[in-house]
């Protein structure tokens, strides 16, 4: 039988990122995935500077063996509409990453047990620890194996009010020089192009020598349909390289507003996708998992061995302070999705409102806090 103080379920940037945070803490972590590392995660890879900040990565340590792309501008336009291209001067806005080098590269921080290949199939409780898989017994579990956790599963118990979510399609198309050169891109510059219906976005996101496109939609009807008529569209305006088979991967996620989790429980915690912590208006999911296992660790660290669901409750509330209150089922009527339309289709051709409102407000969160440890 195996003993640890905290299991962390799940080896993303929410799970490395809360064994990094506690890596000073004394406390004996295990962390467990069911993929083997490198594995490939379905994402744009799309990060802003706060991420490396956050986790005080030495960018010229990652790029020794890493892409990582700077971004020092978007073009943008409904899709269909001429575009309106924003450069910004100075530092990165943003980076472009690939998961299967990112959260490689996090898992090997830090300073914790890894169980590869191990798949949560059970968790018991027995007096006051839980016993998963019938092999680790434990006094904390941590939720974070993104969207289908099965912690986050317990904690809610089949909650059947959970259906507003985000679904995306992507691929990841290595290219040469040569084919690249031949395309109508700005090997620097991501572009994302909204839907008509203002449901989601597309994207193709160029990192080195590798091409990411997708796209992702609050609605989950039809998406392969939105995804082959966008993939489509890149061809016939030559943003794309004709010859690759274009074989899309797709995932669910929730966004924080929409999200009516419970995020924690007697000796349980999620963070990152497995609490439907990504933001609102731009989808980001990667950020938001990091912060919350910053805000998480610090509750761990304070709890000094005590997981009741008391203890815990500081939690929620830190979340609560760092994301803003979550707005249950506020859906759009139809005078409001038709206002929304119209103003969009005016709005997202204004140089000012993409650039101060999609970009520095939705986007790139310029004004919001730091998060620290
Ligand atoms: C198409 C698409 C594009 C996206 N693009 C972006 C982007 O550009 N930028 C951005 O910020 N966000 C993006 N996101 C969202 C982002 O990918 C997620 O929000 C982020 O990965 C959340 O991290 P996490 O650590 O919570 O979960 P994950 O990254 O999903 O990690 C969960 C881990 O748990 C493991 N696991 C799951 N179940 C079990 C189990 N039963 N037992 C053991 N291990 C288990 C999995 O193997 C996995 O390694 C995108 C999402 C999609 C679908």
């Amino acid at each position: 039988m195996n003993h640890c103080d905290v299991l962390i379920v799940g080896g993303g940037p929410a799970g490395s990122s809360l064994a990094w945070a506690l890596r000073n803490s004394g406390l004996d972590i295990m962390l467990v995935d069911r993929s083997y590392f490198p594995r490939n995660k379905v994402c744009a890879g799309w990060i802003t500077p706060k991420v490396l900040n956050a986790l005080q990565i030495d960018i010229n340590d990652y790029a020794r063996h890493n892409i990582i792309q700077p971004v020092h501008g978007f073009r943008i336009s409904l899709m269909g509409s001429e575009p309106v291209k924003i450069d910004y001067a100075g530092e990165p806005i943003s980076y472009g990453i690939r998961r299967c080098e990112f959260d490689h590269y996090l898992l090997q921080r830090i300073n914790a047990e890894i169980k590869q290949g191990f798949s949560i199939e059970s968790i018991r409780p027995v007096g006051k620890e839980w016993l998963v898989n019938n092999d680790i017994r434990t006094a904390l579990i941590i939720g974070a194996g993104g969207h289908f956790c099965p912690v986050a599963r317990q904690i809610n118990n089949g909650n059947k009010k959970e259906i507003e979510k985000i679904v995306a399609q992507e691929i990841e198309i290595e290219c040469t020089d040569a084919e690249l050169a031949a395309c109508d891109i700005d090997r620097t510059i991501p572009e994302l192009f909204f839907c008509e219906d203002l449901k989601g976005y597309g994207w193709i996101f160029p990192k080195g020598n590798v091409l990411n496109i997708g796209l992702g939609r609050e609605d989950n009807r039809q998406l392969s349909h939105h995804v082959k008529k966008f993939s489509e569209y890149l061809l016939r305006h030559n943003k794309l390289p004709k010859n690759h088979a274009l074989k899309f991967n797709g995932h669910a996620y929730q966004l924080y507003k929409q999200t009516p989790r419970h995020i924690i429980d007697d000796g349980m915690l999620l963070v990152g996708d497995a609490a439907g912590l990504a933001y609102s208006q731009s989808g980001e999911g990667i950020c938001p998992a990091i912060e919350s296992s910053l805000l998480a660790a610090s509750v761990i660290e304070q709890a000094q061995g005590n997981y009741s669901r008391e203890q815990l409750g500081s939690y929620p509330v830190l979340i609560e302070r760092h994301f803003g209150k979550r707005q249950l089922y506020s859906k759009d009527n139809v005078i409001t999705k038709q206002i929304k339309k119209y103003m969009a289709n005016k709005l997202l051709k204004s140089k000012w409102f993409v650039r101060h409102i999609v970009l520095d407000k939705w986007f790139l969160h310029t004004n919001s806090k730091l998060l620290k440890i």
